[in-house]
Parts: structure tokens; sequence; C-alpha cells
């Protein structure tokens, strides 16, 4: 037997790499398992090559765990180690690298950011383990061996009796803290999340039969871990829709049916292939992100894909398989990484020339999703130049009658119904058709057509638009210039003297009182409403930014508003002839049932004005 000292510099490691991925430990199966379906791989590829005589036999990868003697154990049937190549790979190099990652990553604060997407390799099975063994053979003529080490520098090696080829890793899991890795679902839980599409099959125990069917004499079927042969890592062409989407079921059983998804496969300049999917999308949008997971050559790393995919892809849903993404340097790396941003941009035009492409070829079908995918396309327009740029001619408006158009052809259509002074076209959108319902349909009855914007992201995106669409100008509904669309031959005089008008804002400036309202007069159509609460556009988004939390230059500035009273209306008469107190009365109501329709009659006020209504119901 032979007995050593692991080639180490510091005195010893363990408790220190014990001690620093403390919080992520889970990972050690998943570095054990990669480390056994490469020796698997390696063994196929002898066998292709014809250096390997006889049957592979089954390749099949199996863990199991021992309750009583408190072991966890991962056996292939790869390539198996010599002596000199466990004293080289084990003693020496393994060592070394997990060294490096120490000495790598010894400054770094939190180590928990980094380790998920580290591969410690064999040597993080101490992070779990307080004995360590390897039982394996060689697939050349060579005596099989047996490692051992406790968790300190020394470590053992002995010549054993071993029939089969490959590698058996027994784990010793004797601390209290590390007993949940002896447990059954723990450790199918961990199977599932990190090998689910592995190569290698990976059988855990057997599946679970009831008394029943023991009683009728069935055998357990192996509880197979994996699918070896994921849709991604097939040709577009070998797939059928049923097949794209029985996917998208294996890796979201909860979720609904995908819209429509796109086949990645690139070689060059890096390798990368996979399958996104275009989810049903939520408004609460949110909720719908970390979906797509990453894998390095099907083996899980992580379903956090913030710095590798742009924010508003990370809302797809799918799968990227990459071996070329550096998964072994700490995310901050990730993002000025040269084919990480390269991945993105391909990413990008690749979704984009799909949206193209539905939009195109079947232009009913894409404005049926379009309620899904807008908040999305939203998204990317903002945050990337280059997709706004590829995605402006299919982006889509809709109206309050839920018809859709492109941004040209809208502006098409309102254009001719417009006479606005600096020839800009205006767009009239509202953000909530229910709380703007009487604007909404004042706008109808002039005939104008109305924007729907009500999404979380309409807010920034009419900003936006405006910046690009160079002459065209959104207001909302209730915006204080609408009045000056009106065609000049629908314009109207009052028909009130000056005299009457003077009297008229007089009265409804009485009432106001610390609102900070201004009284405007206007000479509508006698059908418009008496009076009406508009917002000054530019004010009111502010506000609303404000509100959403961005941080404003706006300071704690109180919500102003102009009341605009309707002199052509047949009551700006009535109220003018009345005598008080009945004439501020009316006024006050007015007033309260223009800030009524706007929400924006509270506490006492409102309590007034319920009071007073009661009041005149009775008179
Ligand atoms: P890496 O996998 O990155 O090389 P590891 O620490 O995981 O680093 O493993 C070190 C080396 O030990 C491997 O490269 C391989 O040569 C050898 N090895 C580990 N596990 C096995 C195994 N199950 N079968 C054969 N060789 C193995
Ligand atoms: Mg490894």
């Amino acid at each position: 037997m032979q007995q050593g000292t692991i080639n180490v510099q510091s005195e010893n490691i363990f408790p220190i790499i014990k001690k620093f991925l403390y919080s992520d430990h889970e990972i050690f199966l998943r570095e054990l398992i990669a480390n056994a379906v490469d020796a698997t791989q390696k063994v196929k590829g002898i066998m292709r090559l014809g250096e390997l005589k006889g049957e592979l036999g089954d390749l099949t990868i199996q863990v199991k765990i021992d309750t009583d003697k408190k072991t966890l154990t991962i056996s292939d049937k790869g390539i198996g180690m010599t002596k000199d190549e466990v004293d080289k790979y084990i003693n020496q190099i393994a060592f070394s690298s997990a060294e490096d990652f120490l000495e790598k990553f010894k400054d770094v604060e939190d180590g928990k950011t980094i380790i998920g997407h580290f591969g410690l390799g064999f040597y993080s099975s101490f992070m779990v383990a307080n004995k360590v063994e390897i039982f394996t053979k060689s697939y050349q003529d060579a005596p099989a061996v047996k490692w051992e080490c406790d968790g300190s520098p020394n470590f053992t090696m002995q010549e054993i009796e071993k029939e089969e080829r490959g590698t058996d890793i027994v784990l010793h899991i004797g601390d209290k803290e590390n007993e949940e890795f002896l447990q059954q679902h723990r450790i199918q839980s961990l199977l599932t999340k990190y090998c689910k599409f592995l190569p290698i099959a990976i059988q855990f125990g057997d599946k679970y039969l009831s008394e029943e069917d023991k009683k009728a004499g069935k055998t357990a079927e192996p509880n197979i871990i994996n699918n070896t042969n994921p849709a991604w890592t097939k040709s577009p062409s070998d797939l059928t829709d049923e097949d794209y989407k029985n996917f998208y079921r294996e890796l979201y059983p909860l979720a609904g049916e995908p819209l429509f998804w796109i086949h990645l496969n690139v070689d060059y300049p890096f390798n990368l292939t996979g399958i996104l999917y275009f989810p049903e999308l939520k408004q609460s949008f949110e909720t719908q992100k970390d979906k797509i997971q990453l894998y390095s050559n099907q083996v899980f790393v992580t379903d956090n894909v913030e710095e590798i995919v742009p924010e508003y892809l990370a809302l797809l849903h799918g799968v990227i398989d990459s071996p070329d993404i550096p998964l072994n340097v700490s995310r901050s790396y990730l993002q000025s990484d040269g084919n990480v941003k390269k991945i993105n941009s391909h990413i990008s035009k690749k979704v984009s020339d799909k949206l193209k492409e539905l939009f195109k070829n079947d232009r009913k079908s894409f404005e049926e999703k379009w309620e899904s995918i807008s908040v999305f396309v939203k998204y990317g327009m903002l945050s990337d130049e280059k997709f706004y740029d590829r995605s402006k001619d299919f982006g889509l408006l809709v109206n309050t009658a839920d018809e859709k158009f492109t941004f040209e052809e809208y502006q098409e259509k309102v254009k001719p119904n417009q006479t606005s002074k600096d020839d800009k076209i205006v767009m009239l959108y509202t953000s909530d058709e229910e709380a703007q319902h009487a604007y909404v349909k004042a706008a109808k009855d002039h005939a104008y057509d109305v924007l729907k914007m009500d999404t979380i992201i309409d807010n920034h995106f009419v900003n936006f638009l405006e910046s690009k669409l160079e002459n065209v100008e959104f207001k909302r509904v209730d915006a204080d210039t609408i009045d000056n669309l009106i065609p000049k031959d629908e314009q109207r005089e009052s028909v009130l003297s000056e005299e009457q008008q003077d009297k008229l804002k007089a009265l409804f400036e009485e009432q106001v009182t610390n609102k900070q309202a201004i009284i405007e007069l206007k000479p509508l159509s006698p059908t418009d409403a008496p009076v009406t609460i508009t917002r000054n556009e530019f004010m009111r988004r502010m506000m609303d930014m404000q509100k959403l939390g961005g941080n404003s230059f706006m300071g704690n500035m109180p919500e102003t508003f102009n009341l605009v009273v309707n002199t052509n209306h047949p009551l700006a008469e009535k109220i003018l002839k009345k005598k008080a107190p009945n004439r501020q009365k009316m006024a006050k109501q007015l007033f309260d049932l223009a800030l009524l329709s706007q929400n924006m009659l509270k506490g006492e006020s409102l309590t007034a004005f319920v009071e007073r209504s009661i009041e005149l119901a009775g008179e």
C-alpha cells in the first residue's frame, strides 16, 4: 500500500474548501457526475477508434445511497484510471486546480456568486464527505486501485480486485450537517436539477412500486434521471412542432403552451445551441424572468442568466448550451467577455428575425400573439438600439377598437384628420380605458382615434417613440391641448358675452380652495362635458415617472391641473342666472363632479360632495 501526502502548499486545504463553499456545497454532485460522464464518453471514443476489444456493456451511471453505512456512491463504466493516473490526476493535477481556485478567489468577498460557475472538480466532494474512496479499474490492462483520503492532506493508495471497468466514488457522509445528502428526495431533486439532460443515462435506484404491484409480480423499473437526447441537441429538421412543445413541457411542466420558438445553432465564431421559447407573457413580467437555463455540454450551470443575455431576452424561456461561455470566472468578467457579447447580439438578431418572419408570413397570427409579445418587443426596443432598428417595422400600436397598426400605418391613419399647428402628428392614447372613459368617449365623439398604452412599460415607451418618430407627439386623452387639434372649421365662438365669461371664470375661481387648479374657459360643443379636468402632458409624465420611482428633478411638486369650463354648454348660461348661494353651490357641484370623474375627490371633500348631492336631490 502506498501512502503519501497530497502535494499541497497550505497546511490543510479541506477546512477552507468546506467553509468557502458552504453555501453551495450541493454542486459536488454535479462535479462527480460530470466526471463520470466524461469518463464514459472517453471510453465510447476509444471504442470508436477500435482501441478497445469486446463489448462496452451497459454504460449507465449509478447513484446509490446506503443509509446504514452513510455513503453516497457514484459508479461509472467509463475509462477508469490506472494507479499512475490516479496519482497524476487526483493527487497532483486535480488538487492543484482546487488550490488554484482558492488562490484565485480568496479575495472575493461574496464567494457564493462564483461558486456555482466554477468546477472545483473532484475535490468538491470534501465539502460534504469526511472520507472519500475511489475504486477504479482502467480500460487498459492494469490492476485496479483503491484511493482513500479522510480530508487531511494524507491519502492511501493500494491495488485491489475489481472486475468491471470504471470508477466508483464513495463518499462517507458522517457530519450531521450534511445528512441531507443521504436523503432520497434530496439527491433525487439535485440529480433532476443538474443532470436532467446529461448525455449518458443516470440511474438512481428503482422507480417506486406499490405493494399491490409487487404482489402482482411486477418488477420495479430503473429510475432514470435524464433525457440523454434533449431536443436542442437535435437537428431542427428532425423535430416536429409537437416535439418542441413536448420539450417545453419537459422544461416547465406547469407552464402553458409556448407561442413559438427559435432553435439556435451556431458553430462560428463560438459554439452555441439551444431553443428559446416565447411564453405567453403576462402583465407582471417580473415573475417570468429567470426561466432560461444555461448548460455547458448538457450539464446544467445556472438559471440565472442575467449577465449572459440582455434583460429583455431573459423574458424568454428555454435552454442555451454553450461550452464557450466561460463559466469558471466571475460574473462581472462575463459582462465584458467578448464571446458573451457576441452571443448576446446573435440571439437578439435571431429573435428579431423570427418575429419579422412571423409578421411577414402570417400577420393575422402575429397580431393575435401581439398582446403577449408586445411587452417583450417594447422592452427590447427600449433597451437595445439595434433591436429597435430591426423591429420598428413590425412593432404594433393597438387602438381602443383593438385594431393593430405598424408605426407607419398609424401615422398614415391619423394624419388626414389633424391640423396641428407645428405639423406634428398627434397620437392620442389612454393609459387606463376605464378610468379615462369620459375622455376616450369625448375624443371619439370628435372622430379621433385613441391608442391603448396601458402596460407598465408604456409610460417609457411613449417617451421613447417620440424620440424615435421625429414628427410624432403623444398625448394622453386628458391632456390640456387636445382641443387644439379640432379642425379650424369646427372651432366655435363662445355664446357667452365677454362680461358673462369673466363672471363665470371668477365664479369657478372662487371654488378653488387649496387645489392647484387653473380655470380655463373654452367654447366647445354644447354636447361636450360642461366641466372637465385636463393636465399638462409633459408635467403629468414627469409626475408619473416620479411615482414609478425614477429619480426626478421635480422634487415634491404638488399636482396641478386645469379645470376646463365649456362656455357653450347650456349649464354655463343657467348657472349665471342663479343667485347666491345657489350659484356657488352649483359651481362647486360641477367642479366636484369633474374631480370625481378623475378619481380626485377624496376625504372631507368627498363627504361634503355627497351631502351636497343629497341636499340638491331634495330641492
Ligand atoms: P476536471 O474534470 O476539470 O479535469 P476534476 O477534479 O473533476 O477536474 O477531475 C480530475 C481528473 O480526474 C479528471 O480530469 C480525470 O482525469 C480524473 N477523473 C475524475 N473522475 C474520474 C472518473 N470517474 N473516471 C475517470 N477519471 C476520472
Ligand atoms: Mg471534473
